[in-house]
């Protein structure tokens, strides 16, 4: 057994948005997976002091879409799972990937859609190493899919599916609602494009009405991706879908994600809200995407950085049914130590978010292994950096 502490931890988020921070503590991991919060191990092989550094879980962007592995034809670039988890990003859910060159999007049948998720599936996330965990083959669904493509790809253990360039003339034909019902047989998650139409113009247009009658278990991009439903839809959804996630994206419409966050405030339900890049895509390839997403909430949107963090974290791995996600006993150690800036006016990472400062990154772990470390390649460093302590 191998047994890693952390200590020096200046505050310790949980990625739970009830659970307060834990100051001045210490972290124990053992083969990979955290044993204990605030207690010392009788013996550890490795130490690492967080020098008074933030540590919180390892972000989830909960709304990716790789292509083919490492390569992004989105925009021309390669290796951008290896610069996400250097901007704290350990793990990641695909929403699927049919903007592939040369596709024909108007003949789009059940074979093909379900041959392009595999193909995903069995090429993104291979080098482990420099990589996130990626939750990848999210089947795209379209008209005469049968339960032997839903089998198909749980047997690849895919777990998610989703709606974005069907057909909502067939909204009554009762399919789409039959697709959730076969997704939720096999235990996947059901996420649904919501808004205008995405950057392939061939994805169709959904807004209340649909978003009602098929009852999706994440409502993708609520405040743009680009183009968000109106104002009052957005309202309508989160009152009248009530356990769906709410999920917002680094391509919103800033303006429709404060309508968001601001009616999911009054009405008590941020346990709903998750957050996504929606990269690659036309937004670009954006490794601190899921940091800026924090930013963003904390310092213009008026939610307290704890919030924000459990909206990239916690939120979406009880969503998605993740492992990871919170920092607890019994869950994986994938987490990330991140602390100002030098110049920056900021006390601590959660103070920095909520001033809207870029927080720099120390440590990222994935299963226990440092995998950034003692500083990322994505961020300025942070001005203290975490370092190894002597074991006698
Ligand atoms: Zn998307």
């Amino acid at each position: 057994m191998s047994t890693t502490v952390i200590t020096d931890i200046g505050t310790l988020v949980t990625g739970d948005l009830t659970t307060p921070p834990v100051s001045d503590t210490t972290l124990v991991v053992e083969d990979g997976v955290i044993t204990a919060i605030g207690d010392e191990p009788v013996h550890a092989d490795v130490a690492i002091s967080a020098n008074g550094l933030t540590v919180i879980p390892g972000l989830i962007d909960a709304h990716v879409h790789p292509t083919f592995g490492e390569w992004t034809p989105a925009q021309s670039s390669i290796g951008w799972l290896h610069n996400y988890v250097q901007g704290g990003t350990t793990s990641m859910v695909s929403a699927g990937e049919l903007h592939v060159p040369g596709l024909d999007f108007g003949h789009l049948d059940p074979d093909l859609v379900t041959s392009l998720a595999l193909l995903s599936r069995e090429t993104t996330g291979r080098i482990r190493q420099s990589s996130a965990k990626a939750h990848v083959g999210t089947l795209l669904l379209v008209p005469g899919l049968t339960t032997a493509h839903f089998d198909r790809l749980a047997e690849r253990d895919v777990r998610n599916v989703k709606f974005i360039f069907y057909d909502w003339a067939r909204l009554d034909d009762g399919e789409a609602r039959q697709y959730v019902e076969w997704a939720h047989e096999r235990g996947m998650v059901v996420k649904m494009h919501s808004g205008g139409v995405s950057r392939s113009g061939a994805s169709r247009v959904t807004g209340y009405e649909i978003v009602h009658a098929v009852r999706p278990d994440v409502v993708a991009h609520i405040s743009g991706g680009p183009i968000p439903m109106p104002d009052h839809e957005i309202r309508a959804v989160i009152d009248d879908v009530p356990h769906a996630g709410i999920e917002v994206c680094s391509s919103m419409n800033y303006r429709a994600t404060m309508v968001t966050t601001e009616h999911l405030a009054a009405t008590g339900q941020l346990t709903r809200l998750t957050l996504g890049t929606d990269t690659p895509g036309g937004t670009g390839v954006i490794p601190r995407g899921m940091l800026r997403n924090i930013c963003y909430l904390a310092s213009v949107c008026g939610l307290d950085p704890v919030t924000a963090i459990a909206a990239a974290t916690g939120n979406s791995a009880r969503l998605y049914g993740l492992a990871e996600g919170l920092l607890e006993p019994g869950r994986p150690a994938d987490l990330v130590a991140l602390g100002p800036v030098q110049g920056s006016l900021a006390g601590n990472a959660l103070d920095s978010f909520a001033r809207g400062d870029l927080p720099g990154i120390g440590l990222v772990m994935i299963d226990g292994l440092p995998v950034v470390f003692p500083r990322s390649e994505q961020t300025p460093p942070p001005s203290r950096l975490p370092y190894r302590l002597t074991l006698r």
